[in-house]
């Protein structure tokens, strides 16, 4: 239910800001999500619909956006996206593709093993850093008068 806990954060920040500032209504609300979290955006809608209903939230339109992930390298500056991220995994831990295409990404269910298995693919150093595609924003709303 990783989803609607986001949705939770995200609605209850809006509505705190909605308190401070006197806003009233919503009309659209834009949020950026890291590619690395992976998000189910249909129960996300779902969950943020529910969670706006009878607040100044209610109607908005959400609109989703996905920030790809990058990897950088600290000692070579090689920089990898997530499917090459996704496809060392696999191949350290031995996962294969299901021939439907479906992917249980370990990235996502186990990030500190994917932290500790992933390696520059350029030198093989392990000191790298997520530099994008991390996080969850809000990065934009539009307020109705
Ligand atoms: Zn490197």
């Amino acid at each position: 239910m990783h989803e609607w806990s986001l949705a939770e954060a995200v609605v209850n920040s809006l509505l705190s800001f909605a308190r401070k500032e006197g806003v009233s209504s919503f009309r659209e609300v834009e949020l950026t999500f890291g590619e690395v979290m992976e998000l189910n955006r249909d129960i996300f809608r779902t969950a943020f619909e529910e969670l706006s209903r009878g607040t100044p939230l209610e109607g908005a339109r959400l609109v989703i956006r996905e920030e790809p992930a990058l990897f950088r390298c600290n000692s070579c500056g090689h920089t990898w996206d997530f499917d090459e991220a996704h496809k060392m995994l696999s191949h350290e831990l031995g996962i294969l593709e299901e021939p439907s295409g479906d992917r249980e990404s370990p990235l996502h269910f186990l990030p500190d093993l994917a932290r500790a298995l992933l390696k520059c693919p350029s030198c093989g150093s392990r000191d790298f850093e997520l530099v994008s595609g991390k996080n969850l924003r809000v990065s934009r709303v539009v307020i109705s008068e």
